[in-house]
């Protein structure tokens, strides 16, 4: 995953997909908000969050193979039956050899023979086992790592292939921090009780893959030992979180022939030529601390430990393409322990994130044509202009920032590239073959596809029209170093946004989305880069500490939020997020006062157009997420809890507090000098 790339909200899919189990959502289309789901025993100025959408959250069960649920996971489904009816249909019919539908329709029909899979178990990796079993030191366990074609480098590198930031219109090879199973490095070392049951469940899971290759339970439970033991020692080198987020301290460009010397056990040199890229001089390590932990453990460690953890990444990896014991394997540890999702998700919605992954573009082909009417992009472009002008406004009139940097910013924001629905042109997967009866060889023939294509990238210029998400994403991304803001036709969609709904609903929902993706590329990070996307300093020095003094304010009012018992957010880490949600609604709100229903007075369901546009926004937000998924994500998403992501930017918010008299003494209160206001 790129670093940099800002996206709307996590993955909603990271170990299950939305259920069909959900009975209908009750809110009615002929309304656009949900009345029927507010709590108005609480006072919005106390709690706009559970105000907006109380009744919801305390009558909504999350369904059982799900980690969360809400106004995302809705629509995602929707989404998925839709995917699914394509699939089905590409499945069933004779679609020609080659042909996307062939594609699409075999590699689904492939994940749902279980029959054939079960019958594999672990057959697939048998060749890859056997080669690891040879190995004999550590330059050889490179060695195999780094020339593997469909996953180069394994768990042990981690790399992506993306812009240069401060060259932004030549790709590079960009390597990361990598090595671990858990999600960042604290989980090997806290001792509260949460985590020390996670790492408890993760040594069973990894003794049971090994025994489903034949090892005795005894050997299994020493292997897992090794395998905790080797990340924790590895997770000492990595860095927080919250660090990761800093663009320039995560970029060092730097020769090969300097990082061969200065790390001569991983001997970069020979890494990338097994690699196959044997003229790459130059790359660009985001955090050289962890691959120089990396190259003084790697020969102290003795070759059988090596192998085990080679062993345990290999099936870890792959347990999902395997037969139901590996899969199970994987669910109870991942899905049950860590995100606390009680039921397996169906085996159709797994498969098809196999499909939307691996040949996305062949699948969004399909769903656009069906699915997203071209009427929606055109009423998109009109939103997103009406905010980008809104935002000139507020650039030009800021009190706070020089007339030099003005300018520039101005410069930046009026060379936005915005992308709407799907790209303009489509990816070619022609060279995947894919058979109706090879799961595992399928995917990894879409692996193998996705390494050529990003290697092939390497030194050479950014291709701008590409996409990050796939057509029928349920999310939306800014990416600064393309100067870009990307809405997939998945989001485009009730409740996010409707042609038929007021503006309102519409502005307060997707309006603010949109006025979110743009202020990512005016975020802590985002306003590093310039206009076409490099990351350089254009600001004056006086304009950076203001702006520093403002968010700083932000970092500290998020710190203070609890999440759990006595969790707390962590405000450095969703900084960019928050400032995102604050920029977000101001813009959304500042462009709905400029429509007719903005200027005017008239009551809908009861409710002023202001108050209906703070509803509809919070009414987007609505969500249930189970505790350990919570906690796995205060811990390592950038992004806030969704009653955060409504209450936090609405205590900075003037007009909210007009629109529901919003009074000193409530909780949601703050006098205007402590409200936080950046853009
Ligand atoms: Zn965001």
């Amino acid at each position: 995953m790129r670093p940099i790339v800002k996206i709307l909200v996590t993955a909603l899919s990271v170990v299950a997909v939305a259920s069909c189990q959900q009975k209908e959502e009750t809110t009615t289309r002929t309304s656009f908000f949900d009345k029927s789901g507010m709590d108005t025993t609480v006072s919005p100025g106390d709690d706009f969050f559970t105000y907006a959408n109380g009744k919801w959250v305390k009558e909504t069960k999350i369904p059982d193979d799900q980690t969360g649920w809400g106004s995302f996971n809705t629509l995602y489904e929707e989404n998925l039956q839709k995917t699914k009816s394509i699939l089905t249909e590409a499945a069933g019919a004779g679609a020609k050899t080659g042909s996307i539908e062939q594609q699409v329709g075999d590699l689904y029909a492939s994940g749902l023979d279980t029959t054939t899979i079960d019958k594999l178990g672990y057959e697939p990796l048998k060749a890859e086992l056997a080669q690891i079993g040879a190995l004999n030191d550590y330059k050889e366990a490179l060695n195999y790592l780094a020339s593997s074609q469909s996953n180069p480098g394994g768990k042990f590198i981690g790399y992506y292939v993306g812009a240069d930031d401060r060259q932004s219109s030549l790709n590079r090879i960009n390597f990361g921090q990598a090595g671990l199973s858990l999600p960042e490095k604290d989980y090997y070392t806290k001792t509260d009780e949460s985590t020390k049951k996670i790492r408890t469940a993760f040594l069973n899971y990894a003794a049971k893959l090994f025994t489903l290759v034949g090892v005795d339970s005894l050997s299994a439970k020493t292997k897992a030992n090794t395998i905790l033991a080797f990340e924790t020692a590895l997770a000492q080198s990595h860095k927080e979180q919250a660090d990761l987020r800093d663009p320039v301290a995560n970029y060092n460009k730097l020769s090969v022939a300097d990082l061969t010397k200065q790390m001569p056990n991983l001997n970069w040199r020979a890494l990338l030529n097994s690699m196959k890229l044997t003229s790459i001089d130059t790359v660009l390590v985001g955090q050289p601390g962890y691959y120089k932990a990396l190259d003084k453990t790697l020969p102290t460690v003795p070759i059988g430990e090596l192998k085990d953890k080679l062993v345990f990444d290999l099936l870890d990896e792959n347990a999902r393409l395997l037969s139901q014991p590996f899969e199970q394997a994987r669910y109870e540890f991942y899905g049950r322990t860590l995100y606390g999702q009680p039921k397996q998700a169906d085996r159709w919605k797994r498969v098809t994130q196999f499909v939307d992954r691996g040949l996305g573009e062949a699948l969004g082909q399909l769903w656009v044509k069906k699915y997203f009417p071209a009427e929606a992009k055109e009423r998109m472009l009109t939103l997103v202009n009406n905010l980008q002008k809104v935002y000139r406004e507020r650039i030009e009139k800021l009190d706070w920032m020089a007339p030099e940097t003005k300018k520039v910013a101005l410069v930046k924001l009026d060379r936005f590239v915005k992308k709407i629905g799907y790209p303009d042109k489509w990816k070619d997967y022609s060279e995947v073959t894919i058979k109706r009866d090879d799961f595992y060889g399928n995917v990894q023939q879409t692996y193998i596809h996705h390494v050529k294509e990003d290697f092939a990238k390497i030194n050479k210029p950014v291709d701008r029209a590409e996409w990050m998400m796939t057509p029928p994403t349920v999310n939306a991304y800014a990416n600064p170093t393309n100067n870009e803001i990307v809405f997939p036709a998945g989001i485009l969609q009730f409740p996010f946004f409707d042609k038929d709904a007021d503006d309102a609903i519409n502005y307060g929902a997707i309006g603010m989305v949109i006025g979110h993706e743009m202020t990512h590329l005016f975020d802590d990070q985002g306003r590093q880069y310039d206009a076409n996307g490099n990351l350089r300093d254009w600001w004056t020095k006086a304009d950076a500490e203001r702006f520093n003094t403002k968010t700083q304010a932000v970092v500290n009012q998020y710190n203070n939020f609890t999440v759990l018992d006595n969790l707390h957010l962590n405000g450095r880490l969703t900084l960019g997020e928050n400032l995102a949600d604050l920029g977000g609604i101001t813009l959304a709100y500042q462009a709905f006062k400029l429509t007719k229903q903005g200027q005017g007075t008239e009551k809908i369901d009861g409710f002023t157009p202001d108050q209906r546009f703070f509803l509809g926004f919070a009414q987007v937000w609505r969500t249930k997420v189970r505790d350990e998924s919570l906690r796995v994500r205060v811990a390592t998403d950038p992004h806030s809890p969704d009653k955060f992501r409504v209450n936090g930017p609405l205590t900075n918010f003037a007009p909210f507090y007009a629109a529901f008299d919003v009074k000193p003494g409530q909780k949601l209160y703050k006098p205007e000098v402590q409200q936080a206001k950046v853009w």
